[in-house]
């Protein structure tokens, strides 16, 4: 290792330097952070000990190096205080001896260390309290400088609040929390046909308009009680010269510091032409634009909120209108007569309630509804129906016709609590069916206990196809006995439903339900099946019996063009002689119909098959057309036959009379006679008497199930 010349002679020994500042950066990293890697450290920790060692041995000595060297540490940020100890503590004790141990004996060494150590630490104080300036000088700037801007920003939003304000096409007004209008702009001031200074006169209470929302000042109060900090409504104002004016006023609370409020600014916009065209759209969307009078929409709207609002004492009441036979004047003279004709009839049930604040609304077609609403009962309601139903029923003028038309009304009245939208209309229509059931051109006041029934029939009605299908049918036989020797000579067959929920349900609950929706059918071809099975049973078992099975065919039967080929099929099945098998047709199944029956009762009689017809006397078919039809026997109906018990001798007479009559027409026509419901002793000796064939009857023997026949045929008595 060499050494540092001086302008002294002496030398500083640079190993001792190294070493020296090794050991200094090393107490440095022990006291903590260090900014600099440990290299760079020594690295400048040995410049500075050179400084410091060139310092001592200088010729022209001076302190102000160490002072540098103090300044230096300051801005490499080693400001640790603990650091300034520990270098002007070892400049004093060892630094000369490791350093630049030539000059320790030096007489001048004592005094030039200390200064070396005062300049030291002078430099690093110094250095601290300047940076310390600095900084605290950079913050007060900065904040200077942010004040600046926060100000200039204030100003420049202030500028530009003024400028919106002044410009706005937006009507701005500003109006202190106790109403007390400050400020408005001339938008605000043209919207309502005042000068800005006028409209700072007013109060925002005076703005008042009796349209103003329900709420709506209520939203005001809580917005300058501080309860919210905004609110927007749709409000008419009043303009200077008394017009109206539609506007969306937003309005938004500015507060104090402290959050107090302080004053309201309002922001008003015209939407006049918006708001009538949201009226217009709105009323189209409500009304029928045909006949112009309110459509379903509406009256469902108005209907619902009645239900939604009136006390459940209060009545309503509907009266539910169709024209009578409309589609026909729509075929017969085109549809722009028959929209003419619904114009007339909406002009006069409008005409009808006019002044007595009910609702008539179109609901489709030619299907018209009046809400009679709050009415003081069914009287009421009824008297609306029949004002009604004259007013349509004076002719028409449509085009170049004159036309007169009916209606039929459903009529509804219920307490409100009673009932519901839906189901107030669903029993106006069922109503109104009725009506047009009983004869049309008339009204029909619903009926809970008849609407019951109907929907009990409908639900029957609807059970019967899956029934016909799982087998719930059975069949009872009935014996016509000879009123002659007291033989069974047939049987009836008469179907029952044996029904999972209400158990044996007779015919007459559901043949006519079949009959309309046609499933008799299938019904009677399955009846015919099963009779003529039991009659071919009842043939092999008790031959001598000539047991005649007889079944009822309905007229849909006979209408239907395979009646004779399920005949035929069922006999050759079931191998019963057609002799053995009776049908019985009722009058107007015989007799009804162009050509198509005759034509089938011929082709059955052809079969070999009896033909009866049932219940005689109930129709109006005449002997004489009867003469022409293939028949083998007439079944009285029961009325003659209940007639000629002896308890009514005047009306007994009379019937006896003419079933005396009727049996000798039918033996004149070789038909042979049955009396049905031949229930007493009486009857029996009677009809035997006036000769009467056979007879049918509780008396003689009840329906059974076709076991009941066969121990009848066995001769025991049914078990
Ligand atoms: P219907 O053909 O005139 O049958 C006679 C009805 O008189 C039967 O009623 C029978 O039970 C009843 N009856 C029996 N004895 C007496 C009596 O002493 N006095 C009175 N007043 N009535 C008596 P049911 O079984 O209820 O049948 C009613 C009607 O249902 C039948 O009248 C018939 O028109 C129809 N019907 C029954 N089964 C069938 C069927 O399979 N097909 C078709 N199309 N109609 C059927
Ligand atoms: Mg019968
Ligand atoms: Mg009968």
């Amino acid at each position: 290792m060499g050494a540092e010349p001086t302008t002294g002679g002496e030398t500083a020994d640079l190993t001792g330097a190294q070493e020296y500042a090794a050991e200094w950066a090393r107490h440095l990293r022990r006291l903590g952070f260090v900014p600099l890697d440990p290299v760079e450290a020594e690295r400048l920790l040995l410049v500075h000990t050179v400084r410091l060692a060139q310092a001592l041995l200088a010729s022209d000595f001076t302190a102000r190096p160490a002072q540098d060297v103090g300044r230096a540490l300051v801005e490499a940020h080693l400001t640790e205080p603990q650091m300034l100890d520990w270098s002007v503590r070892t400049l004093g004790v060892s630094f000369c001896a490791r350093v630049v141990p030539g000059r320790v004996d030096h007489p001048d060494t004592p005094a030039r260390v200390a200064a070396l150590q005062a300049a030291f630490a002078a430099g690093f104080a110094r250095a601290l309290r300047d940076r310390t300036f600095a900084q605290q000088e950079r913050i007060a700037r900065s904040a200077w400088q942010a004040r600046d801007q926060i100000e200039r920003a204030l100003r420049d939003s202030e500028a530009r609040f003024r400028a919106v304000f002044v410009g706005a096409a937006i009507g701005v007004g500003v109006a202190g929390v106790d109403g007390r209008i400050v400020e408005v702009n001339q938008a605000f001031a043209d919207l309502l046909g005042y000068t800005p200074d006028e409209l700072r006169e007013f109060n925002v209470a005076e703005l008042t308009h009796p349209d103003d929302a329900a709420g709506m000042w209520e939203l005001y109060q809580e917005l300058v009680e501080g309860r919210r900090d905004c609110a927007r409504v749709e409000k008419r104002y009043f303009r200077k010269d008394g017009t109206a004016v539609w506007t969306d006023l937003a309005v938004s609370l500015v507060r104090h510091a402290d959050g107090r409020p302080r004053f309201t600014v309002a922001m008003v916009q015209d939407i006049t032409e918006r708001h009538a065209l949201q009226q217009r759209l709105r009323f189209q969307a409500e009304h029928d634009p045909l006949t112009g009078l309110p459509n379903r929409t509406l009256f469902f709207h108005r209907l619902n909120a009645l239900f939604a609002a009136a006390d459940p004492q209060q009545r309503i009441g509907v009266c539910f209108l169709d024209l009578d036979g409309f589609k026909a004047v729509n075929d017969r003279l085109g549809h722009h007569h028959g929209d003419l004709l619904l114009g007339v009839i909406a002009d006069r049930l409008a005409d009808c309630v006019s002044g007595l604040g009910h609702l008539v609304a179109r609901m489709g077609g030619d299907e018209f509804v009046i809400l009679v609403d709050g009415g003081a009962g069914l009287d009421e309601v009824v008297a609306v129906a029949e004002k009604v139903l004259a007013a349509v029923a004076a002719p028409v003028d449509v085009g170049d016709h004159q036309l007169t038309v009916s209606a039929s009304i459903g009529v509804v009245d219920s307490p409100v609590g009673q009932t519901s939208a839906a189901e107030l209309m669903k029993a106006a229509d069922t109503t109104l069916y009725w009506a047009k059931g009983e004869g049309r051109g008339r009204w029909a006041v619903f009926d809970p206990e008849r609407s019951a029934r109907d929907q009990a029939r409908s639900a029957l009605s609807a059970g019967l196809p899956a029934a016909l299908d799982r087998g719930e049918f059975v069949v009872h036989y009935q014996p016509i006995v000879s009123l002659v020797d007291g033989t069974m000579s047939a049987v009836e067959a008469l179907v029952r439903w044996v029904h999972p929920e209400l158990g044996l349900v007779g015919p007459d609950r559901f043949i006519g339900l079949a009959e309309e929706s046609g499933l008799i059918v299938r019904l009677g071809e399955w009846v015919l099946g099963q009779a003529c099975r039991d009659a071919e049973r009842w043939r092999r078992e008790f031959p001598d019996a000539r047991l005649v099975v007889s079944v009822n065919v309905a007229a849909r039967q006979v209408d239907d063009p395979s009646l004779v080929d399920v005949v035929a099929e069922t006999l050759r099945r079931t191998g019963l002689p057609a002799e053995l098998l009776q049908l019985e047709l009722t009058e107007s199944a015989a007799t009804g119909g162009p050509g198509e029956p005759l034509r089938a009762l011929h082709r059955l009689a052809g079969l070999g098959v009896r033909l009866a017809i049932d219940d005689f006397g109930t129709g109006y078919s005449s002997l004489a057309y009867l003469r022409r039809l293939p028949i083998h026997a007439l079944k009285l109906a029961a009325p003659f036959v209940e007639g000629i018990r002896a308890d009514d001798p005047t009306n007994g007479h009379r019937d006896e009379r003419i079933v005396d009559a009727l049996v000798r027409l039918a033996h004149a026509l070789e038909l042979r006679v049955t009396a049905e419901a031949v229930e007493t002793v009486e009857q029996v000796e009677r009809l035997r008497a006036l000769r009467c064939d056979t007879g049918q009857g509780r008396l003689l023997g009840p329906p059974v199930p076709a076991d009941g026949i066969s121990a009848r045929l066995r001769g025991t008595p049914p078990a």
